[in-house]
């Protein structure tokens, strides 16, 4: 399978089954000689916030340009050595991914579409000239991590152990080029509910002026410098009282591209539904796939297409827009509240499609609805 370079070769890649087992063992375990106890863990898992605790290993792999990927492995968790020249200390080339791992009544451990992961991890890597990790190993490195540190997973309404499966160019070396040496790394951390206090909508900042990424950029693909680009217009406008900054197309300024790290859907009170299509420069979020199978199937019409800020504001001004709502695998589904910009601020007092989806995801995640897309992955 080669590695996808469009949204439509990344949707098809995903759909590929992954290997049922048989990829158990394909990452050797060093077990942790001091792994946490299981007081210390109920501590961590009655309140763990995100990304803020670790278990107490991680997935591992080497790549060289004489090797390929080799030395797959379990480890305890612990610092990197990494020479000071590494390139992706100086010139970024690093992907990522973010996905959870669940737990289910019985006690069963699930993953939420991997091979979506996976194949969007080399979707990225792919525009910045990192090798493919084929997408069995992915899996793999999940699944051998999963089952080692299942003791971390939690099981209420809402928690998960986030998984963060990442890639980046360790060559230490000065010059500007592709490195000739890469490590990918799966960290996992227990994930508490993310809004413990119920749906709560946010406040979103339109930024006239900064840009998250631009045409022929990198604004599709999952790494870190587009975060990077995100951060200083997040501050000012956390500073304002704003919850999330919604980015603008930059070739224009007027369309709506997606939020830092959260895609967006606005719905019309004709009961139809619309996303900004991907130009290339918004990342093809997993979320916003699931989100427009669901909605086509419950009947309702999605459109992907160019969405001018302008009439999104008058629509919500004359009632035609009745809703607005985020998406991404941290949050699943947040309602957008109030959108303000330079001239205008205006809220959205109705959230009934935003809950409704964010239920029927977060059961199939839970295991409590049926999953029609058969996108529940059992690890253990
Ligand atoms: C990860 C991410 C999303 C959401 O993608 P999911 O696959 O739904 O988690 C949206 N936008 C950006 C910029 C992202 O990095």
């Amino acid at each position: 399978m080669s590695v996808p370079s469009t949204p439509e070769e990344l949707e098809a890649a995903a759909t590929t089954p992954a290997p049922a087992d048989g990829l158990a063992g394909r990452f050797v375990v060093h077990p942790n000689e001091h792994p946490a106890t299981e007081e210390e863990i109920s501590q961590v898992l009655a309140g763990p916030g995100f990304g803020r605790y670790f278990t107490d290993h991680m997935a591992r792999a080497t790549w060289t340009a004489e090797e390929g990927w080799h030395n797959h492995a379990i480890v305890p968790y612990g610092p990197l050595s990494l020479d000071p020249a590494g390139a992706v200390l100086h010139y970024g080339q690093e992907v990522f991914e973010g996905l959870k791992a669940y737990r289910h009544a019985d006690g069963s451990l699930w993953l939420f579409r991997p091979t979506y992961n996976g194949a969007r991890l080399n979707f990225s890597g792919h525009r910045l000239a990192i090798p493919e990790l084929p997408v069995d190993d992915f899996v793999a490195s999940l699944v051998n991590l999963v089952r080692q540190d299942r003791r971390w997973v939690p099981g209420a309404e809402g928690e998960s152990l986030y998984l963060r499966p990442f890639i980046f160019a360790s060559e230490a070396f000065l010059g500007v080029r592709a490195a000739a040496a890469y490590e990918y790394i799966v960290l996992a951390s227990p994930a508490g509910a993310y809004f413990p206090n119920g749906f709560q909508p946010i406040k979103v900042w339109v930024e006239p002026d900064y840009h998250r990424a631009g045409p022929g950029g990198m604004g599709a693909a999952k790494t870190g410098g587009n975060y990077a680009a995100s951060l200083l217009p997040k501050v000012t406008a956390s500073a304002a009282g704003y919850d999330e900054v919604l980015f603008l197309d930059a070739a224009t300024a007027t369309n709506l591209d997606e939020l830092g790290g959260m895609n967006v859907f606005v719905v019309y009170a004709d009961g139809s539904v619309a996303t900004p299509k991907l130009t290339g420069n918004i990342l093809p979020g997993n979320t916003r796939s699931c989100i427009m199978q669901l909605l086509r199937r419950a009947g309702v019409e999605v459109r992907e297409d160019t969405l001018a800020l302008r009439d999104v504001v008058s629509g919500i001004q004359d009632g035609n827009v009745a809703e607005m709502f985020a998406c991404g695998t941290a949050a699943v589904v947040t309602a957008i509240g109030q959108l303000t910009g330079e001239d205008f601020s205006v809220e959205l007092p109705t959230h009934t499609v935003a809950q409704r989806i964010y239920e029927e995801l977060t059961g199939i995640q839970n295991g409590t609805r049926e999953d029609p897309f058969g996108w529940m992955y059992r690890i253990a």
